[in-house]
């Protein structure tokens, strides 16, 4: 990388040089080039905020997540070399909620004064956790709030409101950018708000317990293998309750999730004569898909599976 550096620096210098005998035009064009070369350089702790910024960030950012992909991201624990990185980032951002418990224990352990750190989550209307268990180890919060696209809007905003504050001069940049993510994730919403208002059928069953804020954008229901942590793989007694509620609610597709017991997702859909279809968490990237793609796959899925 330094290397690069050195040769723009060594380009510019010599093209900087001819220009002074050439046209201004010139001289204009390589300051251009040498400018579009500092990149913000942003770290998040997991895919979902990367994706949100790489859409107002767009060619101005850098962006490298905490969480490797491919990790559980609920009982991850950062190692010391992604600490050192965040010395050298200009932003931090989190998701918050409790789903990066390590957060506090981090932000504490470095030095943080040129560091700009975001709550992605702030000013979002958060679901409350009914059990006291489950509160006892997490927090009081469920923390996928990344899934709702309405709650993803809010997230997006501090992160543009960031990425401002870091980057003036580029403010129109991100501030376009932004508006149409917002305009992506309306039309997605108000497309499946319409469709889901046709069904009678509000329930599917998916690995964990991680949609309940698009249950709530959309007015459904959702059942789960493993609880909204990630934790507890289903006793005897928690499956029988899992057929029975298939059973009861006609529940014709159980969605899998590649880190979430996948294995007892299949076990389940077998025992109710249902299908199997991967549904995406977006904890992690997968598929090579984008977060509107992932989140268009997600809806169309479960829709198909309500008709
Ligand atoms: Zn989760």
């Amino acid at each position: 990388m330094k290397k690069i550096v050195a040769a723009l620096i060594a380009l510019t210098l010599i093209f900087g040089l001819s220009a002074c005998n050439g046209k201004q035009a010139n001289n204009s064009e390589v300051k251009e080039t040498s400018t579009s070369e500092e990149k913000i350089k942003v770290i998040v702790s997991f895919n979902p905020i990367k994706e949100f910024v790489l859409e107002i960030g767009g060619n101005k950012v850098d962006v490298e997540t905490i969480i490797p992909e491919g990790s559980e991201p609920h009982d991850f624990e950062p190692k010391v070399r992604d600490i050192a990185a965040l010395t050298e980032a200009d932003i931090f951002i989190y998701n918050g909620l409790g789903m990066e418990s390590w957060v506090d224990k981090v932000l504490n352990s470095i030095d943080k004064k040129t560091l700009t750190i975001v709550e992605a989550s702030k000013g979002c209307e958060a679901i409350k956790i009914s059990d006291p268990e489950e509160i006892k180890e997490h927090g009081e919060y469920d923390p996928h709030i990344w899934l709702s696209l309405k709650e993803a809007q809010k997230e997006s905003k501090n992160i543009k409101d960031a990425l401002i504050m870091v980057d003036f001069k580029n403010k129109d940049y991100y501030e376009k950018n932004y508006e149409n993510f917002i305009k992506e994730l309306n039309s997605l919403y108000d497309e499946y708000k319409k469709k889901f208002d046709t069904v009678s059928n509000r329930c599917f069953v998916t690995g964990h317990a991680a949609f309940g804020y698009l249950c709530r954008d959309f007015n459904l229901n959702q059942n789960s293998v493993e609880d909204v942590f990630a934790e507890g793989e289903p006793s005897g007694k928690k499956m029988k309750e899992l057929v029975d509620f298939c059973k009861a609610n006609n529940v014709k597709t159980v969605f899998l999730e590649e880190m979430a017991s996948p294995k007892v997702s299949e076990t389940l859909a077998n025992e109710i004569g249902a299908k199997v279809e991967k549904i995406y968490t977006i904890a992690s990237k997968e598929d090579n898909k984008n977060y509107i793609q992932s989140m268009r796959e997600n809806l169309e899925k479960i829709y198909n599976s309500l008709k």
